[in-house]
């Protein structure tokens, strides 16, 4: 089954620069910007330029040098915020994808989350 991309989402708008975002970085594929609601002191979404819904829909479709760019800008990021390993105290990297990952935006993206000890992984939840 192919994947279903929604032109009208947030993260798109944003792309077509008709929302504003505190960018953090653009790269020839990706952009990396504030989360509007952050959760820990670091807290920078990353996407991809390309219209992909989610992380298995961007491996399975984006090319070689699409996911080089996005992987290697999501390192950037790390660094760039001082959350990298290199002498730092790390980061959370978070994918939600699709109903069971409670994804609210419809365009892939990494949450990076740093700044502070991030607790356990997963919550068990009802529902
Ligand atoms: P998810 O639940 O993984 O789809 O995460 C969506 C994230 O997008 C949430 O953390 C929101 O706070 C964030 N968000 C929603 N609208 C905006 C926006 N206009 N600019 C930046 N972040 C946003």
């Amino acid at each position: 089954m192919a994947y279903a991309y929604d032109d009208q989402n947030i993260f798109a708008k944003i792309l077509r620069g008709e929302i504003p975002n505190t960018t953090v970085l653009e790269t020839e594929h990706a952009l990396a910007f504030r989360d509007l609601y952050p959760q820990a002191p670091t807290h920078v979404l990353v996407i991809p330029k390309g219209a992909y819904v989610s992380y298995d829909h961007f491996a399975a479709e984006a090319s070689d040098a699409e996911i080089v760019d996005y992987i290697r800008a999501i390192g950037q990021v790390c660094r760039m915020e001082g959350v990298a390993i290199d002498g730092n105290e790390g980061f959370r990297m978070i994918s939600n994808a699709g109903a069971h990952g409670v994804q609210e935006v419809p365009h892939l993206h990494v949450h990076i989350l740093g700044g502070r000890h991030m607790g356990r992984m997963v919550q068990k939840t009802e529902g």
